[in-house]
């Protein structure tokens, strides 16, 4: 019994469910997604402009403690790119034509944590560090923040300490700031972390506790921790508002880059965004942003993989944190370990109820796939979870679903004139001989399996 009914009953009401358990890729559309409303959320435009703001007034800080983020002047953002030969490659491979612009959201290179984290995870760090300086009188609002890059800051803020549960980003983004400014860190690892991402943390000095479990287990062991120790702050990835704000200051700074490549979106402009989901905080906080400016213009699509749907079974269900993949024997095992999560945001879902347009499950191999026909095209490599969105346009295009969307929203006239942006979430810094293995299995598996 799955909350009172059987996985019969369940499928009965819900009939996508069964392909889901057999982990087929699935096309979903949200039945309650409707027209924008600002009534129904939780946080309006203000809180992101203050984000923004604090961004802006720790970019001091950045440049100095992390001289990568100079280029930029402190700002932390990624470049947004057309990727006409890897749209090229989708089109021959599906046999489907996709009009309009096609471009490569490219946060897997954002400074400092290489993948989108570094919006969320360092977002809430400064945050609190920030609230604890102005509660401790050492700084105000008015400040040079390059101040908190000295020795003196670094023994203050070393009486606090920070704790994360991560599937690997999140833990990388947040320890590597946190240790930087001083904070004694712990990350909660779950067992789909890679190796590599906890060397590379351990040799910054942070504190990595791994578990045999999956990340709701890693989350919720930490978040049982840092509740016994009056002086450590747990940054909830199921519930952070903080977390979802910083991502949240991205829809702002995409509208900057689409009007410097002339790009319009409006009435007969639609944008559609395609963003890979774990427990649903980065494409949240993201999609909530970008509808938040562009209303019933943007359409936000989120992409799971086949074995850790769980945005997707929270939202069908309408249960969101009260049902997990696994109740459904559904395994949570993906290569794509971003997104290897079993169990959703129930904050998230239920911001996303009305705001997200749809859901697709991609499998495993396709993703390899992707990740070494981008790299052969586009010379841009990626971590497997952000392939997740190559495929939305494709799917939009070639599905039932998919077109019984476009039909619904009366997009299949304005088709020819959208945008796809395909958010790119990670993979900067994959250690090569790591990022070569992905290559060469994602060419056998398109030689072997997939052609
Ligand atoms: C974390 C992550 C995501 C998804 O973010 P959630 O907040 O977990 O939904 C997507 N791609 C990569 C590479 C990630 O690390």
């Amino acid at each position: 019994m799955i909350q009172g009914k059987t996985v019969e009953e369940w499928i009965t009401d819900f009939p996508l469910l069964s392909s889901l358990i057999e982990t087929e890729e699935v096309f979903w559309m949200n039945s309650k997604f409707g027209q924008f409303r600002t009534d129904q959320l939780p946080v309006g435009e203000q809180e992101i402009t203050d984000a923004s703001e604090r961004w802006k007034r720790f970019a001091p800080y950045l440049m100095k403690a992390f001289p990568e983020t100079k280029e930029m002047n402190g700002i932390i953002e990624s470049p947004l790119v057309p990727i006409p030969r890897m749209k090229k490659y989708l089109e021959q491979t599906y046999k489907q034509n996709i009009p309009g612009s096609f471009l490569l959201k490219c946060d897997s290179h954002l400074p400092i944590a290489g993948s989108i984290k570094a919006r969320g995870g360092i977002y809430e760090v400064l945050k609190y560090a920030e609230d604890l300086a102005i509660t401790h009188g050492l700084i105000t609002t008015q400040h040079d923040y390059e101040v908190l890059d000295s020795q003196e800051f670094r023994n203050f803020f070393n009486q606090y300490s920070i704790a994360v549960g991560s599937t690997g980003n999140l833990g990388l983004s947040i320890g590597m700031v946190s240790a930087k400014i001083g904070f004694q860190v712990t990350i909660h690892m779950s067992a789909d972390a890679k190796e590599w991402k906890k060397e590379l943390l351990r040799s910054k000095g942070v504190h990595v506790i791994e578990y045999t479990s999956d990340y709701s287990k890693a989350v919720e062991e930490g978040r049982k921790q840092a509740l016994a120790d009056p002086n450590c702050y747990f940054i909830d990835d199921e519930n952070s508002l903080d977390l979802f704000l910083g991502y949240a200051v991205a829809a702002a700074r995409l509208k900057k880059q689409l009007e410097e490549l002339r790009v319009k979106v409006d009435q007969n402009h639609p944008l559609f965004v395609y963003l890979p989901c774990g427990v649903g905080g980065a494409p949240g906080g993201i999609a909530f942003g970008l509808k938040q400016i562009y209303q019933d213009h943007v359409h936000c699509f989120f992409a799971e993989p086949t074995h850790s749907p769980c945005m997707l079974l929270g939202l069908l269900t309408g249960l969101h944190d009260q049902i997990a993949v696994q109740d459904f024997g559904i395994d949570n095992r993906t290569e794509a370990d971003g997104l290897a999560v079993g169990r959703p945001s129930r904050f998230v879902g239920k911001v996303m109820e009305g705001l997200l347009s749809g859901i697709y499950t991609i499998e495993d191999d396709r993703l390899f796939v992707l990740l070494s026909a981008l790299i052969e095209h586009e010379q841009i490599s990626l971590e497997p979870s952000a392939l997740a969105g190559m495929v939305g346009a494709i799917q939009l295009a070639t599905t039932e679903t998919g077109q019984e969307y476009l039909t619904k929203h009366q997009l299949k006239d304005k088709w020819e004139r959208a945008t796809h942006v395909v958010w790119a979430t990670g993979g900067k810094l994959v250690p090569r001989n790591i990022m070569n293995e992905y290559y060469e299995k994602g060419l056998w598996l398109a030689k072997n399996d997939l052609k």
